[in-house]
């Protein structure tokens, strides 16, 4: 197996050129704050961010990086991680310009749409709206992209991508694409089996016609209950912890006494315990300290392990 080169022993321009020696149309920045790509604007600079305009040059650029053995990963909406101060190294691949949505099939009980995963999720749950296509009436108010959904089977309110997902195609390092079945990608509790390595393309999914009002009633309620329970208005990526089976780790986090803690610039929430808030310039390691202080006290108080929702990622 190929080791990883540390970026710091490669020379800029032949990094531009080893990820578009061929045809590649797109954009690629050097030193990028991933700061200004996570919703909890935290995070050190991404050695590469590269945002390749279609299928071919992400090929292109998987393949070159793979002769070079230069790590990549794949970002969407950056709503459910925490970069570390170090930054990343080797390349992030934002797939934001992959956005198409269709509607590829349609009967009477039954509505297909093909949608790419750097579309936002929300511009599915707007189709889902204004049409009155139900099953993903409970996803309204998640950021991010499909990509990410999918990757973490996003969900809230008893809905989930999983009750819609028929299939994903996935380009896998070595730029071979293949179209997955959704049973066979292990869509768990915020969680998938997407192999290691590939990058989620596109998502077909399926909803059922259904009632305008209905659907849009539904999600009115939806939102209006996710506003008041949570700080959508503040900088944060989402909940922190995973709910321990049959419990609420924010109500966990909240009996053992750290709601409105805070190390450094970041809190837990007064509002929702298990969202930790960027209230100025804080920095990702203020961020872990303060997950490392919760899930002491909730230990100490339950005895119960807290296990983080959000990825962490980059240099230690
Ligand atoms: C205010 C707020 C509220 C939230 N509410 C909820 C909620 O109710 N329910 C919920 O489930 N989540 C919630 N989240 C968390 C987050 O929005 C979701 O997990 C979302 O689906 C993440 O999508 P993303 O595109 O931002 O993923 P990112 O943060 O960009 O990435 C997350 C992971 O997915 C991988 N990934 C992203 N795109 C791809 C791809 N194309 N191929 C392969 N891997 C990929 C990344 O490598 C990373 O490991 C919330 C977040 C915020 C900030």
């Amino acid at each position: 197996m190929r080791t990883h080169k540390s970026m710091k022993n490669i020379d800029k321009n032949l990094l531009r050129e080893i990820i578009t020696h061929k045809d590649f149309s797109g954009s690629v920045s050097f030193m990028e704050p991933m700061k200004d790509h996570t919703s909890l604007r935290i995070g050190g600079q991404a050695d590469v961010f590269a945002v390749p305009k279609e299928a071919i040059s992400l090929k292109n650029m998987l393949f070159a990086l793979k002769e070079e053995g230069i790590p990549f990963i794949p970002v969407g909406g950056g709503t459910n991680m925490l970069v570390r101060d170090n930054g990343i190294e080797g390349v992030v691949i934002s797939l934001k310009n992959f956005e198409r949505m269709d509607i590829v099939g349609k009967e009477r009980d039954s509505v297909m749409i093909y949608i790419e995963s750097g579309a936002p999720l929300q511009k599915l749950v707007s189709l889902s709206r204004d049409n009155g296509y139900s099953g993903i009436e409970g996803l309204i108010g998640i950021p991010g992209s499909i990509g990410g959904a999918v990757s973490g089977n996003a969900g809230s309110f008893g809905y989930s991508v999983k009750d819609v997902l028929i299939s994903a195609t996935l380009m896998d390092a070595d730029g071979e694409v293949t179209e997955i079945n959704a049973d066979r990608l292990r869509l768990g509790y915020r969680s998938s089996r997407i192999p290691q390595g590939s990058i989620i393309l596109s998502a077909i999914i399926e909803m059922r016609p259904n009632s305008k009002e209905d659907v849009k009633k539904k999600m009115k309620e939806f939102i209006k209950e996710k506003r008041e329970r949570h700080p959508l208005s503040e900088l944060s990526a989402g909940c922190v912890f995973r709910n321990p089976e049959g419990m609420s780790a924010g109500r966990l986090i909240d009996e053992a006494g750290c709601k409105g803690m805070k190390i450094g610039e970041v809190e837990v929430s007064g509002l929702h315990a298990n969202y930790f808030v960027n209230k100025g310039n804080a920095t990702a390691s203020d961020f872990i300290r303060l997950m490392d202080e919760v899930s002491k006290r909730v230990r100490k108080a339950f005895g119960i392990n807290l296990e983080p929702e959000i990825r962490i990622i980059g240099r230690r």
